[in-house]
């Protein structure tokens, strides 16, 4: 199982190193939006540009600032500097990351470096993952872009991607774009020092400060173990870190015993703004219902297939998922090979696999 992941997660990172199609100028852009006066949401605009990363978000308070998730590279940190700076002469003084992957936490570099009092929190999971795995990824960082340039040109010469389908006209381009920005990401790789949290909570961290009330929540497992949101009752405004993301979710390792529970209690919150993950921000509950759809059919179907007798791959490839896939893809050829790339390439169905035969669930790096 956690061979299989460890391919599908390649072809994520791979796709999501090269996902792109539309070339940018800066390619470690936010595009701004307040939310509600003081609160602003750095969001990735197009969710597949290079290099794929996650959303931020930041709320001025009159004692300092507070921040969501810190982008992936310490470039996208210096970036939410500069804007909370161009806002407010108050300095961060908060910052929660979601979960541990690094496209929410490689950019806290930017943040202390200007802010060296900032205190950053994670759930207990997150920090001991960020702290265990940091030498391991200082090390892989040497080869990750050499790698993914060899493979990015083996695609192009081949017109075929990693999953052997011939590239569409968009994914060519995609590709192609993203050979472009390899300098500037092995750049910023070369200059990441791992920052890990400083403080841990494990359900609830509630802050008054500054006149704003600020809650950060651990609603259950659902994209990793160590999931927080961020949620403004006054505003009404939810951040959900990767639980959501769009229009395809990504989801390498979901806990779907938990998952459908999980979005269920973001919906009950009674948002009317939800920043995603990846993706654009949403205001209304539609796409949540979608995921729990998707989670549902696959968790529903397994049991079945488990109860068959059937083995974790025979079963895998038995998942139908044509009650949800036009739904997230439109009949787009570009996210229908993401939706094979993220879901159907299977990590959704051996999640479900693990929770219906009691196998531990484990989350690759
Ligand atoms: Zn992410």
């Amino acid at each position: 199982m956690r061979k299989i992941i460890g391919v599908v997660l390649g072809v994520v990172a791979f796709v999501s190193i090269f996902a792109v199609g539309r070339a940018h100028a800066d390619p470690f852009e936010y595009t701004w939006q307040q939310l509600a006066p003081g609160v602003w949401a750095g969001i990735r605009q197009d969710p597949f540009e290079l290099p794929q990363e996650g959303n931020a978000v930041f709320v001025v308070t009159d004692q300092g600032v507070v921040l969501f998730d810190a982008g992936g590279y310490p470039v996208m940190g210096e970036r939410i500097v500069a804007k909370v700076r161009s806002v407010t002469d108050k300095p961060v003084t908060h910052v929660v990351i979601s979960h541990w992957h690094g496209d929410h936490m490689r950019g806290l570099q930017g943040i202390v470096a200007a802010f060296p009092n900032v205190q950053i929190f994670a759930h207990p999971f997150s920090r001991d993952f960020v702290f265990s795995t940091q030498d391991k990824w200082l090390k892989r960082r040497v080869t990750m872009v050499p790698n993914i340039r060899k493979n990015l040109a083996a695609a192009i010469d081949k017109n075929l991607d990693l999953s052997g389908r011939p590239l569409i006209p968009e994914e060519q381009a995609w590709l192609e774009a993203g050979l472009g920005e390899t300098e500037k990401i092995e750049s910023e790789n070369r200059r990441t020092e791992y920052v890990v949290p400083t403080a841990t909570f494990t359900d609830q961290m509630t802050l008054f400060l500054g006149g704003r009330e600020i809650w950060f929540m651990h609603l259950g497992n659902a994209h990793t173990a160590g999931d927080l949101i961020m949620w403004l009752p006054n505003e009404k405004i939810v951040a959900t870190g990767d639980i959501v993301t769009a229009p395809v979710p990504l989801m390498p390792s979901p806990y779907t015993g938990e998952y459908v529970d999980v979005l269920g209690k973001i919906k009950a919150l009674g948002f009317q703004t939800l920043v995603p993950g990846h993706g654009t921000v949403e205001h209304d509950a539609e796409y949540l219902d979608l995921l729990s759809d998707l989670i549902k059919t696959v968790s529903t179907q397994m049991k079945t297939l488990v109860a068959k007798g059937l083995s974790e791959d025979d079963a895998t490839k038995q998942i139908d998922y044509s009650a949800v896939e036009k739904r997230f893809t439109h009949g787009d050829e570009f996210l229908k090979h993401r939706f094979e790339d993220y879901v159907k390439s299977g990590s959704v169905a051996k999640a479900a696999y693990a929770v219906e035969t009691g196998k531990k669930q484990a989350e690759s790096f």
